[in-house]
């Protein structure tokens, strides 16, 4: 199968198998999403869910978060991986937010990884989910499904996702994103990928090989 006709069955697929994708993280406003998507880095969503709730309302502002000490912050956030340099870049990030961007959260992704704790993938979900960036994050994921389908033989995440974004149209990579973190995370898992179960085995490299 060309990869080409590869990604349109996998866009057909998934624009009726999962229409309305998103994300599963809880947030209000891009200040609650940034911080939502720095404190998932290396953790899972339904951990993340746990902490925000008391976190966003302690800290409902950057100028709120900018002013707390990092004792306070690091006790709210103490149950995610890594809190220790998670606390400390949503201190920082929240002083340069509330000093420098008016309380705002930067649209474009060069300007959002310029904040401490805010790499590439990060920035990339921030742009997506909230602003409709036409990018595509990619993380473990992402990484894993795009090589088991077949979209993508990049090595590094960099690589598949200018194989993904070569090959999805703009209008539907941030819903594309979803698409494929859902999948990988209840179908098509890292331990042991459910194709007997699975609506994209039809198209999907790796289950045609097996036969
Ligand atoms: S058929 Fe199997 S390997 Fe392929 S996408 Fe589905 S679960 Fe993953």
């Amino acid at each position: 199968m060309r990869k080409s006709e590869r990604y349109t069955l996998m866009m057909r697929y998934f624009q009726e198998a999962m229409p309305q994708a998103a994300s599963e993280l809880h947030f209000q406003n891009p200040f609650q999403l940034l911080v939502a998507v720095m404190l998932s880095a290396q953790c899972t969503d339904k951990r993340v869910n746990m902490v925000t709730p008391a976190l966003f309302e302690a800290y409902p502002t950057p100028a709120s978060m900018a002013a707390a000490s990092l004792e306070d912050i690091l006790a709210l956030v103490k149950s995610v991986s890594y809190p220790n340099s998670k606390a400390l870049h949503l201190k920082q990030t929240a002083t340069i937010l509330a000093e420098k961007f008016d309380g705002q959260v930067p649209s474009d992704i060069p300007t959002l990884m310029t904040l401490p704790g805010v790499g590439h993938k990060t920035a990339n979900v921030v742009a997506a989910v909230w602003f409709d960036a036409p990018v595509i994050a990619v993380d473990t994921h992402v990484f894993r499904v795009s090589h088991r389908m077949g979209l993508s033989d990049g090595r590094t995440p960099d690589a598949v996702e200018a194989d993904l974004e070569a090959y999805i149209p703009e209008e539907i990579r941030p819903l594309a994103h979803h698409w494929l973190i859902l999948h990988g995370r209840y179908v098509c898992t890292a331990r042991k990928p459910a194709c007997e179960k699975c609506g994209a085995a039809v198209f999907c490299r790796y289950f045609s090989s097996k036969r």
